[in-house]
């Protein structure tokens, strides 16, 4: 019988293993964590009975993800729930740009500018389905749509800067420079617009859901997926050695499968592997706030997420003093406010608020101060109304979890080689060259987020291979 182990239990690595329990395959999850996860853990951080998201929180990416659509993970309980906003981008002076699942509830509130965003996202919302099947792969393939991908990629490869110049409010192009700035890279270098595209498109398609309960009921619906094929999974159990099976599948970074197998690999595998980028790190802030942020916008008092960091200019000032390994005055804030679409995380009127702020890669200063004074300036009294938080800073997230390396929580730095070329020039991105072996982490196409595609594609190469 054929034996398999996925070494992490990220989300990846637990879809990576229902491919392969799904196929009769004997197959063993090890993760180093006492908990499984990765980046869908959730916790109680700050006072009893609070329940906050570890790492990610808002699932646009998740409620797209054709292998998760294909599970019908809600069997295992899993619920998404979605905010009446998707993402809100204050602007100074009370302004915002807004985001609605309804395009033409965006386009209204956008007002002059409200006809362009209407007739970038349509076409792209039209055909998001086939879109989403297209990006959640390996750039390198054999489209199903070719048209549609090449309309898309021809936008996708510009800069954010470029496609924001078609708005003339600040608010438009703030919404799109939010977006883009998921990428944790300069809003001014090629492939970022394509991540404003991705997440604008998912937005009005599919909207930003939060899983009912915490991120951790994703990793729970796949694990109950993975038991009921006769999978198991151990915690507690960091893979130091290469693991003896026939297929051993990697839910790390390029560092994590040197460190383990770096001598078994082929040069050609080996050497872009040594050469991997790092992105910048995030520095983490939770919060329980007496009666939510008190934002100036009132749409901000209703989004799951909001995009804190003023103009675009101002946000790619920011990104650039972060690329540039210099901590900025004014970081760009992604907070996320999960609890007005799952209120069973809050204590009575004390609410979860999830915050990071972009900072240099590996940096070792406290951004608490920074980041709080962002929030500040869109929602004055917030200061007042923290009742607790809990901090989390780059060298603690890779000590939760050693992909995130210096507080990299996207697999890699994002910078167009690496976008394409993920994690090597290849048309099996997943294989690592020797019979068996493969990595399917965000590393891989199609990156980070909790989709668990990369699990999805390297475990039916892994198969196809068999
Ligand atoms: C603070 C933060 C906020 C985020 N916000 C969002 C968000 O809102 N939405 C979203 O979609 N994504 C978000 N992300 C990104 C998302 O969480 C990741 O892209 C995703 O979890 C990657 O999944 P993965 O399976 O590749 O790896 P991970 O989830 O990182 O899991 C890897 C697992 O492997 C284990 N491991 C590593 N090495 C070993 C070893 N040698 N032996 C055993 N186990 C090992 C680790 O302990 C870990 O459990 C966020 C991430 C962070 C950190």
């Amino acid at each position: 019988m054929t034996s398999a182990v996925v070494v992490g239990s990220g989300p990846n690595g637990l879809a990576a293993a229902v491919v392969l329990a799904r196929a009769g395959i004997t197959v063993t999850v090890l993760e180093a964590a006492d908990e499984i996860g990765g980046g869908t853990r959730s916790a109680q951080l700050t006072i009893p009975g609070m329940i906050h998201d570890v790492c990610s929180a808002t699932h646009p990416t998740g409620v797209a993800s054709p292998f998760f659509r294909f599970l019908d993970l809600g069997r295992h309980g899993l619920e998404w729930l979605w905010p009446e906003v998707d993402a809100v981008h204050p602007i100074d002076g009370g302004r915002a740009g807004v985001m609605f699942r309804d395009l033409d509830r965006t386009a209204e509130l956008l007002g002059k500018d409200g006809k362009k965003w209407r007739s970038l996202y349509a076409p792209l919302v039209k055909h998001s389905d086939a879109l989403i099947d297209e990006l959640f792969q390996p750039i390198i393939h054999v489209p199903k749509h070719p048209i549609t991908l090449a309309k898309f990629g021809s936008r996708a490869l510009a800069p954010a800067t470029w496609i924001a110049r078609r708005w003339e409010t600040d608010e438009a192009r703030g919404l799109f420079a939010g977006m883009a700035a998921h990428a944790i890279y300069p809003l001014n270098r090629p492939t970022t617009g394509g991540l404003g595209l991705m997440f604008g498109m998912t937005g009005h398609a599919y909207g930003w859901p939060v899983a009912k309960g915490g991120s951790s009921a994703i990793a729970h619906a796949l694990a109950a997926e993975i038991v009921e094929h006769g999978g198991t999974i151990e915690t507690g159990h960091e893979v130091t050695e290469l693991p003896e099976a026939d297929i051993v599948l990697f839910d790390t970074t390029p560092a994590g499968v040197l460190k383990i197998a770096g001598d078994r690999l082929p040069g050609r595998v080996r050497r872009p592997f040594t050469k991997w980028r790092r992105g910048p790190g995030v520095f983490k802030v939770d919060f329980a706030v007496d009666g939510g942020v008190p934002w100036t916008n009132e749409w901000a008092r209703k989004a799951g997420t909001v995009h804190v960091a003023g103009t675009i200019e101002q946000l790619n000032a920011a990104e650039k003093e972060v690329h540039a390994g210099r901590m900025p005055e004014h970081p760009f804030v992604l907070l996320c406010q999960q609890y007005l679409a799952d209120p069973g995380r809050s204590v009575g009127d004390v609410h979860p608020v999830w915050a990071y702020a972009h900072v240099p890669q590996g940096y070792t200063g406290d951004a608490t101060e920074a980041l709080i004074a962002q929030i500040e300036r869109f929602a004055p009294g917030f200061r007042e109304r923290i009742v607790a938080k809990a901090v989390t800073t780059p060298a603690q997230l890779e000590a939760h979890n050693a992909n995130y390396l210096g507080g990299d929580i996207a697999g890699g730095a994002n910078d167009a080689w690496q976008v394409v070329m993920r994690p090597r020039a290849s048309t099996n991105p997943y294989s690592l060259g020797v019979k068996g072996l493969y990595l399917c982490s965000a590393s891989t196409p199609p990156g980070a987020g909790v989709h668990g595609m990369g699990g999805f594609r390297a475990a039916t190469a892994a198969m196809a291979d068999l």
